[in-house]
């Protein structure tokens, strides 16, 4: 009788074991789906913002750029300096081999004729862009710091990226509120009006006025239909001063690659003594980002040579003099 009390117990317990683990295999089937949901719900999310932000980036840049490759396939035969700069990769820029290290501008030293330290300046046009927070990432990562020149994007999804610029210690610089050649480079107005409008925008957001300015297209563009001396006036006469490059990343012609951006910059720091080194942070740019760490490794082992952002005491390189 004992014997058989203990196998009903037994019997019982293993049923009462077997309907915990269908009960439990059943709750683990249900929820294991729907974990997986939720996540992927949060990362399609979160991957969706992040693909509606890379487009919203991307038209700014086609608005601005889709006009201006047509432009300056028209207008702009010659390859000069300017033409490393600004965002085009069409029309007379589709050149990989003009040399911009060899064009000679002021402002660029032969390394034979100055003692001492070179300094580098990482420069970056066009942003803020949805690479702007990796492209901070990876200068902190090198306590590194550059100079932005920006746009003006009131979009509240960039009000930090500006925050984020001056708030690390690099140099706010401005590069045109709207980057419509078009428009700012129809009139001495228009100019100044734009101008004005991003240096307001700006010290509204970070509280920094900003003190330096890079042309679009840089100053010797052949873009402009006033004198450039003119917009220069425009800016000497609110105390800021403009800077172009002599080292260009090339980042804005098309085949650009990680390796060719390494090149033309690492290749080309050497020659000069003051080196204002021309990048883009932009939608399209992502292999600037990519070159970006090895590139900071290569000039930090270079000697004798320093990263430093952009300050009243840098020599300006300019394509072209205000005089
Ligand atoms: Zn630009």
């Amino acid at each position: 009788m004992g014997s058989g009390n203990k196998e009903k117990v037994q019997y019982s317990k293993r049923i009462r074991y077997l309907r915990r683990l269908i009960l439990t295999s059943v709750a683990a089937a249900c929820l294991i789906p729907i974990c997986i949901c939720v996540i992927l719900a949060v990362r399609y999310d979160r991957l969706n913002s992040k693909y509606e932000q890379a487009r919203a980036d991307l038209d700014w840049y086609r608005q601005r750029f889709g006009n201006e490759k047509d432009i300056l396939a028209l207008e702009d035969t010659d390859e000069t300096p300017s033409e490393g700069g600004e965002g085009s990769s069409a029309g007379a820029f589709e050149s990989m081999d003009v040399d911009y290290a060899t064009v000679d501008v002021s402002g660029a030293q032969n390394p034979e004729d100055i003692e001492g330290t070179r300094y580098v300046y990482l420069t970056f046009d066009d942003g803020p862009s949805i690479y702007t927070d990796e492209i901070l990432d990876i200068l902190a990562e090198y306590d590194v710091k550059a100079t932005f020149f920006v746009c003006g994007k009131p979009d509240a999804k960039y009000t930090d990226s500006y925050k984020r610029i001056v708030d690390e210690g690099h140099t706010l610089g401005m590069h045109s509120y709207s980057h419509k050649y078009s428009d700012i480079y129809s009139s001495v107005d228009a100019f100044s009006e734009d101008f004005k409008k991003l240096r307001h925008f700006l010290y509204d957001t970070t509280d920094v006025l900003p003190r330096y300015y890079r042309f679009p297209g840089g100053s010797s563009n052949k873009v402009t239909k006033v004198d450039i001396h003119e917009l220069m006036d425009v800016l000497e006469a609110d105390g800021v001063t403009y800077f172009d490059w002599n080292v260009s990343a090339g980042d804005d012609r098309a085949g650009a690659t990680k390796d060719t951006i390494y090149n033309n910059i690492v290749g080309n720091i050497p020659r000069f003594k003051h080196c204002i080194v021309l990048m883009h942070d932009a939608a399209d740019k992502k292999s600037t980002v990519e070159a970006l760490p090895e590139v900071i490794e290569a000039i930090q082992a270079m000697d004798d040579t320093v990263i430093v952002p952009i300050t009243d005491d840098t020599l300006p390189v300019q394509h072209i003099n205000n005089n």
